[in-house]
């Protein structure tokens, strides 16, 4: 076989963290006091968090999917709740355990997140919430989802797991809505080993997931739902503080990224990219990729496949979409969602996080033209 562009794989995603020091030092004094769980640090996080984002309560929990689970408890939704198929399937599995029933609406096109126009078509007189979700952290207009939430009287949710630093229409992700839920696992921005954040400002919704992340018991010893234990540890919170003032610069550093590959790809037909609307922000937690085979001639799995005898590896998020996956199988009678399984069986998610260096960003968009068969990029040539 010919030579691989890189000699040794190299890792697909590799968070980068604050220096251990900074961690231990805000961690050093909970831990000798013996308070590692529930305490202040975890305090001093919402506290920061809140007032970052511009949201009245941020409620620090285990998980983006526990922060979501509870949320949908705590606003006591029934019936049906419309949200993407095009997602993670962490998503849909917060309305299962509530015992809802997801409805997925389709996706826009160009922007890859909910199809307004769908979502209004997919109301019932059972729906009772829609959840909206900042794609790879592209913002899904929360203020359009608002304006149309509160015309039908429904409630509204965010899954913001991947948009902690986007923003919309130049407000921070993290005030729309009823609440917004981040995750800070590490795959995503801000991260906290493993980690949630639900922000609202609504006190009463803030109250119940506070409540609800320690079993629903207020001290009574009688509580009053059936919560969980939700709670964040204090190592968590101290991991995930420090990591804050991290977060505008990986911002700019994978809108860089993704800048680059854009240019690098753009001339490539059967190639598309997420459109991310004038006066946003996104993330960019990923980049991927939609690859239309039939202007291609090599279909998305064999581009795939190609790439990681380069040693590259990439992703598929999210396929198979939630509808096609068997925890979803007996969801109401769906409509058909066109855009979202043409885009989930072409999606292609390239390596994209802060440390990568541009001539590694390069070396994928050297491979990939050249298993498309267009070695040559003028933009890339005049550069060099
Ligand atoms: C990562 C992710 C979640 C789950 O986050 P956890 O913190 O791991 O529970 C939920 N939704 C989306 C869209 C995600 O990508």
């Amino acid at each position: 076989m010919k030579k691989p562009a890189f000699d040794e794989k190299f890792r697909f995603i590799k968070p980068t963290l604050p220096g251990l020091d900074s961690v231990v030092a805000a961690y050093a004094s909970a831990f000798s006091e013996g308070l590692v769980t529930n305490a202040g640090l975890v305090a001093r996080f919402e506290a920061m968090v809140a007032e970052r984002l511009g949201v009245s309560h941020c409620v620090a929990v285990s998980s983006c999917t526990s922060g979501l689970m509870l949320v949908l408890k705590s606003l006591g939704l029934t019936g049906e709740v419309i949200m993407p198929s095009f997602t993670f399937f962490a998503t849909g599995h917060a309305a299962v355990w509530n015992n809802l029933t997801p409805v997925f609406a389709d996706c826009r096109p160009d922007t890859w997140t909910l199809n307004l126009t769908d979502v209004e078509s997919s109301i019932t007189p059972r729906t009772s919430a829609i959840i909206g979700v900042h794609l790879y952290g592209n913002p899904c207009s929360p203020a359009a989802l608002c304006e149309l939430a509160s015309r039908h009287n429904l409630k509204l949710i965010f899954d913001s797991a991947h948009a902690f630093g986007s923003c919309s229409q130049h407000r921070p992700i993290g005030q729309f809505g009823d609440a917004e839920v981040f995750s800070l696992s590490p795959t995503k921005l801000l991260v906290a080993g493993e980690g949630g954040l639900v922000t609202t400002n609504d006190a009463t919704l803030a109250k119940l997931v506070k409540l609800g992340r320690n079993y629903g018991d207020s001290g009574s010893y009688d509580p009053a739902f059936a919560g969980l234990n939700a709670r964040m540890s204090e190592f968590n919170a101290a991991l995930g503080l420090t990591g804050l003032s991290l977060v505008d610069s990986k911002v700019s550093r994978h809108n860089e990224i993704a800048d680059h590959y854009r240019n690098s790809l753009c001339d490539l037909p059967g190639l598309s990219f997420q459109t991310v609307l004038p006066g946003d922000v996104s993330t960019y937690k990923d980049f991927s990729v939609i690859i239309d085979e039939t202007r291609t001639g090599i279909s998305r799995d064999a581009i795939a496949r190609a790439l990681l005898e380069h040693n590259i590896e990439t992703r598929k998020y999210f396929d198979p979409p939630l509808h096609k996956q068997l925890v979803f199988r007996n969801c109401a009678a769906q409509r058909p969602l066109p855009v979202t399984e043409s885009s989930a069986c072409s999606v292609l998610s390239l390596p994209i996080y802060e440390s990568l260096p541009d001539s590694t960003i390069d070396g994928v968009c050297k491979a990939l033209r050249s298993i498309l068969n267009r070695p040559a990029n003028p933009a890339l040539e005049a550069r060099s």
